[in-house]
């Protein structure tokens, strides 16, 4: 009997000790893990601010997930379950950002209001912003005259200065949000796939006698601006403080329509497809 009374005794002990050592480990892990989080969203909140100074928190939400990859997509899903990596809409194998910002034919709507946002909102600043009338907008999405091709370039406009002609054409393609080498490289390759596409009415009007160019307007879909619109703008006739007010303006819409297409992907995949 009074070995059994020791045993109970020595068991108790144990569970004391075992509860208190659950209790610290668990208030330790917690403190650590929300201090974590906090120090997380502090820095990752100042640095989004810095860069981003006129965005609203929503966006800065938005751009504070898709760098640290906590966006609800089947991709970023992928590192911490099994789950299907597929397209919720389309079914295509990988349902990362890009994929919807710019591939899942499900949005296509959405892109084409996109790029007329962007596309009108430029045709206003050359002609609100151009105080010396110094270009003239020709037209804007129709084909051109005088030229044997179906193709509808985004703004033609004529330069009053030297006589010459502009074909302008917006576009958006995906950058990396962690490599600017890969987004410099996805901008290059957007640029000259405009150019090659526009190449043959410039050079039919250039024959023509109207010295012709081609200028694109790159936007990230996610916002980031490409260095090389500051040409493209100057030779719009916009100052370099107009050309400044609409690159923010420019940039806070894209990213917004870059939230609107992902949330619309959200929303249209709980509404199609049974959850995974
Ligand atoms: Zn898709």
């Amino acid at each position: 009997m009074g070995n059994c009374m020791v045993l109970r005794k020595k068991k108790k002990k144990k569970k004391k000790k075992k509860k208190k050592k659950n209790f610290f480990f668990f208030f330790f892990f917690q403190v650590k893990y929300n201090m974590s989080i906090e120090l997380e969203k502090k820095f990752s909140d100042k640095r989004i601010k810095q860069q981003h100074p006129s965005f609203s928190p929503i966006d800065r939400d938005f751009i504070r997930a898709i760098k640290n990859g906590t966006l609800r997509l089947h991709a970023n899903k992928r590192r911490w379950t099994d789950i299907i990596q597929t397209c919720r809409l389309c079914g295509y194998v990988s349902e990362t950002l890009g994929h919807v910002l710019a591939h899942c034919k499900c949005h296509a709507s959405m892109w084409h209001l996109r790029h007329n946002d962007i596309q009108n909102r430029l045709v206003m600043a050359i002609t609100d912003y151009n105080n010396t009338a110094s270009v003239r907008v020709v037209s804007v999405n129709r084909r051109v005259r005088g030229v044997d091709s179906t193709l509808r370039p985004d703004i033609v406009v004529d330069k009053m200065s030297d006589g010459s002609r502009l074909i302008v054409d917006v576009t958006v393609p995906v950058e990396h949000a962690h490599d600017p080498c890969r987004t410099r490289a996805a901008f290059e390759k957007a640029r000259y796939t405009k150019n090659t596409k526009y190449r043959p009415i410039a050079n039919a009007l250039t024959c023509q006698g109207i010295r012709t160019r081609v200028v694109a307007l790159i936007i990230g879909a996610l916002g980031t601006w490409d260095e090389k619109n500051a040409e493209t703008l100057k030779e719009l006739g916009i100052s370099t403080l107009d050309a400044m007010a609409l690159r923010n303006t420019l940039c806070l819409q894209t990213l917004k329509w870059a939230r609107r297409i992902y949330v619309r992907h959200m929303t249209m995949g709980k509404r199609n497809t049974p959850k995974h």
